[in-house]
């Protein structure tokens, strides 16, 4: 089965241009240069599963015109990753019907501090809220299943926070990794694509750098990588030309084909 996957946003935590700042790649006009928060949206048939929901997920919704989702699937609990999360109620005055969100124990235990009023019940049967059908994955390694497709995920660090990374058919998505065990590539074996967060060419406590990105992708089956979660750092046909020929930046609105 063939499936798409859309690049909503491929931009570091403060997305390019950054506020107030006047580099070279934050004035560019190139819109390969325009970075809104990192995320992406599986679509498979009917099926679309947007991974993250950050700060710039209102645009990325009107800006690809999403206008219905069958889940969401959450990274980790950085704001550049979860900031939207009261937009999604958005879907439920239109469908009238809880969203699916996929997530591990620690993300939800964060997520419920600081969204706590999306863990109320209804009042008199009516939602002033996004309400959310929040499905905890058991394990840091696993698979389920939504709405009848399987997906894989496999968990990883950012510092002190747990990540989760999502796998489907000959798909990954791997953002926001910096610490992780030789498991991750049981979990990625067989792929074919792989997107993966590089920050910049220096090394970074929370991120990889581009020549660790490049190694890491060395050890998977990928046959293209696309970079994602990029700073300002970077700019984009220059790291293009310099990245080997299995490996790309990607941008805000490249839409790649999948095997499911
Ligand atoms: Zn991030
Ligand atoms: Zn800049």
């Amino acid at each position: 089965m063939q499936g798409r996957f859309l690049f909503l946003g491929t931009g570091g935590s403060s997305g390019i241009p950054m506020i107030g700042c006047d580099c070279e790649v934050c004035r560019s006009t190139s819109p390969f240069n325009k970075r809104l928060r990192s995320s992406g949206l599986i679509t498979i048939g009917e099926k679309k599963f947007l991974i993250d929901v950050g700060p710039d997920f209102r645009m990325q919704a009107l800006k690809f015109n999403i206008k219905r989702l069958t889940a969401v699937l959450l990274t980790h609990t950085h704001a550049d990753h979860i900031a939207g999360i009261d937009d999604l109620r958005a879907f439920y005055f239109l469908e009238k019907k809880k969203m699916p969100c996929v997530l591990s124990q620690e993300t939800f235990d964060e997520v419920k501090l600081r969204y706590h009023y999306l863990l109320q019940p209804l009042v008199s049967g009516k939602s002033l809220s996004a309400q959310i059908d929040f499905q905890i994955l058991p394990q840091d390694f696993g698979d389920f299943e939504l709405e009848k497709i399987r997906f894989d995920y496999f968990s990883y660090f950012q510092m002190d926070i747990k990540v989760t990374g999502f796998r489907i058919g000959n798909f990954a998505y791997v953002s926001d990794i910096r610490q992780y065990t030789d498991q991750i590539f049981q979990s990625l074996r067989g792929i074919d694509i792989l997107v993966l967060s590089a920050l910049r060419h220096t090394p970074s406590l929370m991120h990889f750098s581009i020549e660790e990105a490049i190694a890491f992708s060395r050890r998977t089956s990928a046959k293209m990588t696309y970079l994602t979660h990029i700073a300002h750092d970077l700019e984009h046909e220059a790291i293009n030309a310099i990245l080997p020929s299995d490996m790309k930046m990607s941008y805000d609105g490249l839409d790649i084909s999948i095997e499911i």
